[in-house]
């Protein structure tokens, strides 16, 4: 079975609930009734975007999915300034991405803390969009792939092949995100191929074709063509090219 393609937007500290409105009204006025047969489009507002986005979307009965940036493994309780799962699901989101390189860097989250996420995600019945990827300083060493694939099984451990089936892994490395540097088609093949053998030794090989992995890195809309060409690249996790509708759109257009 042919995996369909995903373009997930991660609008990061983006937005006001305002603008956040506009945006997605934005795009849900772009959106054609032939859009879900070929892509799965996911839009990852701020917590406080979530509830006004989906609200649009469903108004309009777009078939564009809301997931989270970020969200905390208890269901409830004393952690202050946490946003849980039911929290999320009720609202209606379907993910959060999980383990970006940004809370891995800029708060400390580590290996240990995705795996927590993810298994409470997918007990909540929610899918994890896993981020993993490597700085400059890995690449150079030349352990790219030796580096992303233990974040990869650090991830998914004891998670078993059911729910990582549904799960999504997004290849971003450091030095591509924000930068206007992109992974060649080839490089990020390279290692979305060493992800998916990954995800096949984990999760048997019929869990690992059915699993998307993402690209995620100053994806735009004049290198999408090449990245999507490429076999174990599913789509793009989407950061500031998907603040634009016209951008986003054209992204999504690219999975068509
Ligand atoms: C991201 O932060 O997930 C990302 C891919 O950002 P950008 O597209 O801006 O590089």
């Amino acid at each position: 079975m042919a995996r369909k393609p995903m373009m997930a937007g991660n609008w990061k500290m983006n937005n006001t609930v305002g603008e956040a409105v506009v945006l997605t009204q934005e795009i849900s006025n772009q959106y054609e009734k032939e859009w879900p047969e070929s892509v799965e489009i996911v839009i990852c507002p701020p917590y406080v975007d979530l509830k006004p986005a989906k609200t649009v979307l469903d108004f309009d009965k777009t078939k564009i999915a809301v997931g989270a940036q970020n969200v905390y493994w208890e269901s409830k309780g004393a952690y202050t300034g946490e946003i849980s799962v039911p929290m999320i699901k009720e609202i209606g989101c379907a993910c959060s991405i999980v383990g970006h390189s940004e809370r891995r860097e800029l708060f400390g989250e580590t290996n240990e803390d995705v795996n927590r996420k993810v298994k409470a995600l997918v007990e909540g019945g929610l899918y994890a969009i896993v981020c993993v990827g490597e700085s400059l300083a890995v690449r150079d060493e030349g352990t790219t792939d030796e580096y992303v694939t233990a974040q990869v099984r650090a991830a998914f451990a004891g998670v078993d092949a059911s729910d990582a089936a549904g799960c999504v892994v997004a290849y971003e490395p450091i030095w591509a995100i924000g930068t206007g540097r992109t992974a060649t088609p080839e490089q990020a093949e390279a290692v979305c191929a060493a992800i998916r053998a990954t995800l096949a030794e984990l999760f048997g090989g019929e869990a690992a074709e059915e699993m998307r992995v993402l690209y995620g890195g100053s994806m735009n809309p004049g290198n999408v063509e090449g990245l999507l060409a490429q076999p174990n690249i599913d789509g793009g996790l989407i950061g500031g090219a998907s603040l634009k509708c016209e951008s986003f759109v054209q992204l999504i257009e690219a999975c068509l």
